[in-house]
């Protein structure tokens, strides 16, 4: 079975932990069943324990499945997919994407991709009051800092459009020069834009779900691969997943396994590839610490393909900076290292640019030095799964039938998982496509992969 850059792998054996893994290694649940054979036979088996498949069993159980009649089928520990790897941002794009969305679906479509991670944020709030999750969720505002005049002016351009075709830009607040300066605390500002967006313990959140499905009885299984899927030869409407500790048959299996969806489902191989991102977590200096902490997020913009991401946790003040997959300053052979599964260890070149542009961008943050404990602390890799189209695979799989998808975040999840991974229970449940309230865009169809090209289009995120 391959580990290597291909979509048909799965996930690496040996993994690095993330700053969220590392502060979450007490979760009772982290090797839950990892010696266990797996039953004979489960009506349900997710495949998966990231938030996709976290969420896709609670909302399950929410709608009436018997939490004894589901299993989830993990390949390493608990939630140790990109879900615990990530950079911490629960934000929706306000208008960005909408050009580029439009080119490949559409302006309707486009339209509604926008609107649904404006819901997703909503919905990830209800959610952590309601269940008063401890995700340390922080609902704050997010600003696009444009660092280059080029980009202002793409960030302007699309703006308008978006505002011309018709989208709510109610929400968004602009401010140019001295005033996005003071705004950001970014004294290279040239405009930024503001709207509500938030940050999570994306690990804290994963577990959460987990741990919630398997006190209702539902059970996890990790370090337990599924291998292969394949008809049962008695039952023409069953399913036997094949693991390393056994055969599981059931009727209902959902891939919730995001970039290594393809190694199940060979369809897919074409048109969602794995990719490595990386982030960093850094404990701030006196410049970025308590009173002079930063309050809303920021997503750092050079040009389209070349950024930062970052957050400030309320919780303990540690900064997590995230980084474009694409960087004109990177050296060939880093570029080319993204096409990876590799989650083994990080860029040492990617760390130091990260590192580097961070003291350009927030000066105040090295102008007195630091002290031994300030300064980075950590930093780690994550597979994300893009697709050929830029929004993920959501549904049944109507070739399959019983087997359905909730996969292809595009390194976007935080911001698109809330409303997908419901929609697949309600699909489950016998559901319309149109109740999912869902972009009609993100369903899985063999209509789509026939119109999809296999070259990469643009990454939205
Ligand atoms: C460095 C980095 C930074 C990111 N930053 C952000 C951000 O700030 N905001 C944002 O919105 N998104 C971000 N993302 C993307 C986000 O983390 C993902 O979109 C999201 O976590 C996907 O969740 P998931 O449950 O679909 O996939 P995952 O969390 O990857 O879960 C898939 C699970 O399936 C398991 N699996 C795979 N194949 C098999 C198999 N055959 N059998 C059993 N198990 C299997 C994997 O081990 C994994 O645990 C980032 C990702 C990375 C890596």
């Amino acid at each position: 079975m391959a580990h290597d850059g291909s979509s048909r792998s799965l996930p690496s054996t040996t993994p690095c932990l993330s700053y969220w893994q590392r502060t979450t290694r007490a979760f009772p649940h982290l090797f839950a069943n990892r010696n266990s054979t797996v039953p004979e036979k489960s009506k349900y088996v997710i495949i998966g324990s990231g938030i996709s498949g976290g969420l896709t069993a609670f909302e399950l159980l929410e709608t009436g499945v018997e939490a004894e009649d589901l299993i989830i089928l993990e390949a390493r520990e608990a939630a140790s997919g990109a879900s615990s790897r990530n950079a911490g941002h629960v934000r929706p794009d306000a208008f960005r994407g909408f050009s580029a969305y439009a080119k490949v679906h559409g302006t309707e479509q486009a339209l509604k991709i926008i609107e649904n991670e404006r819901l997703v944020l909503q919905k990830v709030d209800e959610f952590v009051k309601n269940h008063n999750v401890q995700c340390d969720f922080n609902l704050t505002t997010t600003f696009d800092v444009c660092m280059t005049p080029e980009f202002a002016k793409y960030e302007a351009d699309s703006f308008e459009a978006y505002r011309q075709a018709g989208g709510d830009t109610s929400h968004i607040k602009y401010y140019l020069g001295k005033e996005a300066q003071e705004r950001t605390r970014v004294p290279g500002a040239v405009a930024a834009y503001e709207w509500p967006g938030g940050s999570s313990h994306p690990a804290k959140l994963a577990q959460f779900l987990l741990q919630s499905v398997i006190q209702k009885g539902a059970r996890l299984f990790t370090f337990c691969p599924a291998t292969e899927v394949k008809q049962n030869e008695t039952s023409p409407t069953a399913w036997d997943v094949h693991t390393p500790r056994g055969t599981v048959t059931a009727e209902t299996i959902i891939h919730c396994t995001n970039a290594h969806a393809a190694l199940l489902l060979p369809q897919l191989e074409s048109y969602i590839r794995p990719n490595r991102a990386q982030a960093h977590s850094i404990v701030p200096t006196p410049a970025l610490a308590a009173e002079n902490a930063l309050q809303s997020t920021l997503s750092l913009r050079y040009s389209l393909y070349h950024f930062y991401s970052l957050i400030q946790r309320k919780d303990d003040g540690t900064l997590v900076l995230g980084v474009s997959r694409t960087n004109p300053t990177l050296s060939e052979e880093t570029l080319a290292s993204r096409f990876s599964t590799d989650d083994t260890r990080y860029n040492e070149e990617i760390a130091q640019d990260a590192v580097r542009n961070f003291g350009d961008l927030f000066p105040s943050y090295s102008s007195e030095g630091s002290a031994h404990g300030e300064g980075v602390d950590h930093a780690w890799t994550g597979i994300i799964a893009m697709t050929t189209d830029s929004v993920p695979f959501v549904g049944a799989i109507d070739s399959l039938p019983g087997q359905y998808i909730c996969a292809g975040f595009n390194g976007h999840g935080m911001a698109r998982i809330f409303t997908c991974a419901p929609a697949v229970a309600k699909l489950v449940g016998q559901r319309q496509w149109k109740d999912t309230g869902l972009p009609e865009c993100f369903q899985f169809s063999p209509e789509r992969l026939s119109r999809l090209s296999a070259g990469d289009l643009p990454s939205i995120w």
